[in-house]
């Protein structure tokens, strides 16, 4: 595969959408690398230094760790995973956060050579949002999140270690509510952005998650 075939699968969607879902289904079916700006954060934010100290704060209140900080982050991983990502391509979640950020991302993608682009947007209400957000749990041992859809709506303990669910400290109401605010207000924007640019394939996402991942699969093959 060359730089220019390699697939780059960008997931866009509301928080509670299923994006981390699905991109693991991906990751299992064809084996693409992961990258997941919530991920990044939280193993940023355990080094006990200015920025870790501030990002940390920073996502306990349901704020945004700003572009030149997180892009600054995001930028290193690529540049750490690139030889892999042109073997078996790359998901991206949790990016891009606003149109600039999906201009820079498309700045990085031209520098590496990728030009096999696809946005795939998973598309829920902001009530379905809401719902999920504040009803899916993780388990308190192994970090699994449970989601708020389906059979997992009656689990009562970890079904991988029989570790204890807990609401995660990110999801609450207020927090929620800034996040969808800033969907709306931000992350639409790049959204239009992709439209424009033929990249946007919209997969309806208040479905079971075999039924998304079925239409997520043929916009990614
Ligand atoms: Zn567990």
């Amino acid at each position: 595969m060359s730089n220019k075939e390699s697939k780059i699968i960008i997931l866009l969607g509301r928080s509670g959408c299923g994006k981390g879902t699905q991109a693991k289904l991906l990751i299992k079916e064809f084996g693409f690398k992961y990258l997941g700006s919530g991920d990044l954060l939280r193993k940023r934010s355990k080094k006990n230094d200015f920025s870790g100290k501030k990002i940390k704060q920073v996502m306990d209140m349901g704020e945004r760790v700003p572009t030149p900080i997180m892009f600054r982050i995001w930028a290193e991983k690529i540049e750490e995973i690139k030889d892999e990502v042109n073997k078996k391509g790359l998901i991206i979640d949790g990016n891009p956060r606003s149109l600039r950020e999906a201009k820079l991302m498309n700045n990085a993608f031209k520098w590496y050579e990728w030009e096999d682009i696809r946005v795939i947007l998973l598309d829920i209400s902001e009530q379905e949002a809401f719902d999920r957000l504040t009803k899916r749990r993780i388990c308190k041992e192994c970090n699994k999140l449970i989601p708020w859809v389906g059979d997992f709506r009656t689990m009562k303990v970890c079904d991988d270690c029989g570790g204890e669910l807990i609401t995660r400290s990110d999801d609450k109401p207020k927090a929620i509510r800034a996040r969808l605010e800033y969907y709306k207000k931000d992350v639409e924007p790049a959204i239009d952005y992709y439209d424009k640019q033929k990249r946007l394939i919209k997969v309806y996402g208040d479905r079971s998650i075999e039924d998304v991942h079925y239409d997520v699969k043929k916009a990614v093959e």
